[in-house]
């Protein structure tokens, strides 16, 4: 049977993503870069880098922080395979940035930050989302000036972009085991009212109405060669 065409936008997310893959500019980065689906999506996820089980596997948020994340999608209707499916999942830098000495990841620093910025930016310029969902600190500052996160997360910000892109910023604290951010007060109100938000969107309304087994600009993650 033959595939439907993709359309031009889904293309050029699908090429986009195979000069992603072969992308090996940052030294102290750990590949291969990973990204999820080439979907053009009116919500578009901005995470902050892939651990060692996103790289080995290939796919964002696929281990203990993407069991929480999806856990708090799943709560306003949307589960982990349509929202995989239906949202466009980008990252701040797509590669692992190996461990910080003291516990934990490290954090990717200004060049490396810089160095990926070409690729979150293509796929905003791509797709055009009408909500954009920032995931911790790092990717949160991509898009705002730098707050602490409870003057941030709980509320919905307009977001225009260089090229006059305008959208929804609603930011959410990172969903990683070592945080305690959001399980204590008043982060745990502060995400509730964000996710609040979200599920009161009307982009995430298409999303939620839109049957998982009826994708129609969606395609698969190019398999690694
Ligand atoms: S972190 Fe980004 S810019 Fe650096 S090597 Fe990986 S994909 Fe390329």
């Amino acid at each position: 049977m033959n595939m439907p065409d993709p359309g031009p936008r889904t293309q050029a997310l699908v090429d986009l993503y195979g000069d992603l893959e072969t992308c090996r500019r940052c030294p102290g980065m750990e590949g291969p870069p990973v990204h999820g689906h080439a979907v053009v999506s009116p919500i578009m996820m901005v995470g902050q880098a892939p651990g060692t089980r996103e790289i080995l596997q290939g796919i964002p948020f696929c281990w203990t922080a993407g069991k929480t994340l999806f856990r708090w999608f799943n709560s306003i209707g949307v589960d982990e395979e349509t929202f995989r499916r239906r949202v466009l999942m980008s990252a701040v830098c797509r590669c692992f940035p190996g461990k910080n000495p003291k516990g934990g990841d490290r954090v990717p620093d200004a060049v490396e930050v810089d160095a990926c910025t070409g690729w979150w930016r293509g796929e905003l310029a791509l797709t055009r989302p009408r909500l954009i969902i920032p995931v911790g600190r790092l990717a949160i500052v991509q898009f705002m000036s730098a707050r602490r996160l409870d003057e941030v997360i709980g509320a919905r910000w307009p977001y225009r972009s260089p090229d006059g892109l305008e959208a929804d910023l609603i930011p959410l604290p990172h969903p990683s085991g070592a945080s305690t951010w959001f399980k204590m007060e008043p982060g745990k109100t502060l995400l509730e009212q964000a996710l609040a938000l979200i599920d009161a969107h009307p982009a995430w309304s298409e999303i939620r109405a839109a049957s998982a087994d009826r994708p129609i600009d969606v395609q698969r993650r190019i398999a690694a060669p």
